[in-house]
């Protein structure tokens, strides 16, 4: 017994010491537990791109899907109106999670490269699909879809041969007949600076007063208002981008409104962009460069541009049969930066000009 008392002693002891062995383990295994948890977590963070954007979630979504089931790298998102996400980008700093940022008119992605929330990006890819007219020249922004800004017209009331350049809508037998959107909208900031890189701000003062003349009536808040003043016979001639003449005829196929491309004898339509740059404290950087690589490429940018009923940024492919349907149009090739260079002098050229 004693023996065995004395026996179970160090028994005892070594089953206190096992406790305290396993004990030790079981620390080591929640250590472990930890450490396992967290590790993926840090994987995770490594494969997942977080984008701002200022193009809507049914714009944005399918093409991140697309993309995750490809590389099965994750991407967040927000999206917001361009100069809010600016505004967030600018004050979050270096503690901003965004890699990249979305948005839309090359004078918003100018804007961003000038208040240094993005960082230059040398790629082959993207040089090699998105023309240099469509990108910032140090490589800060890249276009990634193509909007036209063009003249529309009442089909009852207008033929099209007594329409021809953005110039003539300030021409006298116009007045009372013109719609525009209100200058606000930087759309129409873009289409002004780009007149102004080509023409000079003289004559386009003269002509947005012209403009101003004859309007019809106050400017609208957007482009749909245009086209649906000119349906309802309120005037006759307005300028939008032609995907919002494409929504507006998904809704009403019957609506007695067509497109004009101005200006086929001379510097062609107005075009901007939709476009994405990575930012200056991407903490994804690498992950960052190469989905907005792809974005530029075929797979996407087939997906990119009809979303929206746009037009891709890469030549090499084909605007969606919808958009394709409107007609071949010559367009200005003077590059976009020029949109951003000269917001501030179109701005006050139309306050200038009394275009509200
Ligand atoms: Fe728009």
């Amino acid at each position: 017994m004693q023996l065995k008392i004395n026996e179970n002693q160090p028994v005892k002891f070594m089953v206190n010491e096992m406790n305290q062995v396993l004990k030790n383990t079981n620390l080591l295994i929640v250590f472990i537990a930890i450490l396992i948890a967290v590790s993926p977590a840090t994987a995770t963070v490594a494969d997942e791109i977080v984008v701002y954007s200022a193009r809507k979630e049914h714009l944005v979504k399918p093409l991140f899907d697309a993309y995750t089931t490809k590389t099965g790298i994750k991407i967040k998102y927000i999206t917001d109106k361009a100069a809010p996400l600016l505004a967030r980008l600018q004050a979050e700093g270096k503690n901003s999670p965004a890699d990249m940022l979305i948005t839309v008119d090359a004078g918003n992605l100018w804007q961003a490269a000038e208040k240094g929330v993005l960082s230059p990006v040398k790629s082959k890819i993207l040089e090699k699909n998105i023309p240099a007219r469509l990108r910032d020249p140090e490589g800060r922004w890249f276009g990634l879809s193509v909007r036209a800004r063009t003249i529309v017209y009442a089909t009852d009331r207008v033929k099209s041969n007594e329409l021809s350049t953005y110039e003539d809508l300030a021409d006298p037998r116009w007045k009372g007949r013109l719609c525009l959107r209100t200058s606000k909208k930087v759309y129409n900031q873009s289409l002004v600076a780009m007149m102004i890189a080509q023409k000079g701000e003289e004559e386009v003062e003269a002509l947005v007063k012209g403009w101003v003349k004859n309007l019809a009536t106050a400017p609208f808040s957007n482009d749909t208002r245009v086209m649906k003043a000119i349906a309802a016979g309120q005037c006759d001639v307005g300028i939008v981008n032609t995907y919002y003449y494409g929504r507006l005829l998904k809704k009403e196929p019957d609506i007695k409104l067509a497109l004009f491309w101005p200006n086929q004898n001379d510097r062609g339509v107005h075009v901007n962009i939709s476009g994405a740059g990575i930012t200056r404290n991407a903490k994804n950087r690498e992950q960052a460069i190469k989905l907005l690589e792809w974005l530029s490429g075929r797979e996407a940018q087939n997906i990119f541009a009809s979303l929206n009923m746009e037009y891709p940024a890469n030549p090499a492919v084909k605007p969606d049969a919808i958009v394709s349907a409107w007609g071949e149009f010559k367009q200005d090739m003077l590059n976009v930066t020029k949109a951003g260079e000269l917001q501030a002098r179109s701005v006050m050229l139309m306050d200038r000009a009394g275009y509200r």
